[in-house]
């Protein structure tokens, strides 16, 4: 699993990607690799489906299809949306099953390509943009406005009562038994650690009276930036929010591990910070 707390291997080349003739020489180097990514976000894999799978680039260079990732290793990594028609996998299984460059690459990919998909047209006066630095943002032709991708941030938190117990809720959408931390987005002008008081007294009534800093990780989905946090709650009563959350509990470890046991209660998946921030607490890695 991804800690996403080091220094990253994929190297973006952040300076030489804005030079049109550097990208399309990385293309044509020999090596270079092109992942492709298909309109449903799937990503080109392996016969095993645990890590992604690159293709040789072929053909001419074409900055409005073809988005610089970076370097890894010395190697150019491009990605465009495309059929799959070998295996694949969602980043939700990639995130599970695979880490270090290789996760970073799909990551960079499958929001690089649902940027360019879904945000094609400038915000200012409407005309179609074009890519710009190997892709990592669209130019207006008309206008001039340079548009990047969008990140939206979101808190989650893993609150702890004065019993050392961890609050789970549940939103009235999701499976039967499913449960995680409280997450939410943030809003505009608002701080992340203001975020975190409010989604957690608007879902569940709680006041928090200490919040640290756990560690983020990208979510594509299709742009979020899931921003962790721990959190000491003042009392442990809870008032639930009828509206976004359906149910809300503290758990002991003991009693979480019986109520997972008994599937009673389901995790969030693996490849989620949510799964992590509940194994770091299970696993008394919590400050
Ligand atoms: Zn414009």
């Amino acid at each position: 699993m991804q800690s996403w707390g080091s220094e990253a291997v994929l190297d973006r080349a952040d300076n030489r990607r804005k030079v049109p003739e550097w990208v399309s020489a990385q293309w044509c180097r020999s090596g270079a690799q092109l992942l492709v990514v298909d309109a449903e976000g799937q990503v080109a894999t392996d016969e095993t489906m645990s890590r992604p799978q690159g293709v040789p680039t072929s053909g001419n260079y074409n900055a409005q299809i073809h988005t610089f990732l970076g370097l890894v290793d010395n190697v150019p990594w491009f990605t465009a949306e495309g059929p799959v028609t070998g295996p694949r996998a969602s980043l939700r299984h990639l995130g599970a099953v695979s880490g270090g460059a290789a996760l970073e690459l799909v990551v960079g990919a499958v929001a690089l390509t649902a940027w360019h998909r879904l945000e094609p047209y400038c915000p200012g006066c409407g005309a179609r943009t074009r890519a710009a630095a190997g892709g990592v943002t669209r130019r207006c032709p008309a206008c001039s406005r340079v548009q990047f991708p969008r990140t939206d941030p979101a808190v989650i938190v893993a609150v702890i009562d004065p019993d050392d117990r961890l609050l789970l809720g549940r939103q009235a959408s999701w499976d039967r038994g499913r449960m995680s931390v409280l997450a939410g987005f943030v809003d505009a002008g608002e701080s992340l650690e203001h975020a975190v008081h409010r989604e957690v007294f608007e879902e569940a009534g709680v006041r928090l009276r200490e919040v640290r800093y756990f560690g983020s990780q990208p979510w594509p989905f299709p742009r979020s930036l899931m921003v962790g946090f721990v959190a000491d709650a003042a009392s442990s009563d809870i008032t639930i929010d009828r509206v976004e959350i359906e149910e809300a509990a503290w758990f002991s470890r003991a009693e979480l591990a019986s109520a997972l046991a008994e599937d009673r209660v389901r995790m969030p998946g693996p490849a989620s910070i949510a799964h992590r921030l509940i194994t770091a607490w299970q696993g008394r890695l919590l400050g």
